[in-house]
């Protein structure tokens, strides 16, 4: 079994870690997740960067539908990461209830299989279950 990526750039490997690769403006600094090739505010050049590991969770939701990778009770929300970039991703099942301000760290990794081939795709823990935070 073989391991794809969700998308193509959506993340940067180094020090053995993964993390999520955003674009960072070389003119005005806006920063944004997934990188864009142009700055979404002012149009100049972006440079990549990997946005920090450490989040904390904006809000939080369970979604009572299953998906074509997520049972039903699923768990999702908006985070800002510490770049200051709101990302929407999934979200380990225990932040479920927990309340804004809550100090997540990304998970990059096999999500759910597609065609015989683990997805890494990322989701957002709670940074205590985190073992490289
Ligand atoms: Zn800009």
């Amino acid at each position: 079994m073989s391991v794809t990526d969700l998308a193509e750039g959506l993340f940067l490997d180094a020090d053995g870690a993964s993390a999520l690769r955003g674009g960072r403006c070389v003119s005005c600094g806006h920063t944004a997740f997934p990188a864009p090739a142009t700055c979404l505010d002012c149009g100049c050049d972006t440079m990549q960067i990997a946005l920090g590991r450490r989040a904390e969770l904006i809000c939080a939701t369970t979604v009572r539908m299953a998906t074509a990778n997520f049972d039903a009770g699923h768990v999702v929300g908006y985070v800002r990461v510490e770049a200051g970039v709101r990302v929407f991703a999934p979200l380990a099942h225990e932040l479920a209830d927990a309340p804004p301000g809550t100090l997540l760290t990304v998970d990059v990794g096999p999500l759910w299989t597609e065609g015989g081939d683990d997805i890494r795709a990322y989701r957002f823990i709670p940074a205590k279950a985190a073992t490289d935070a």
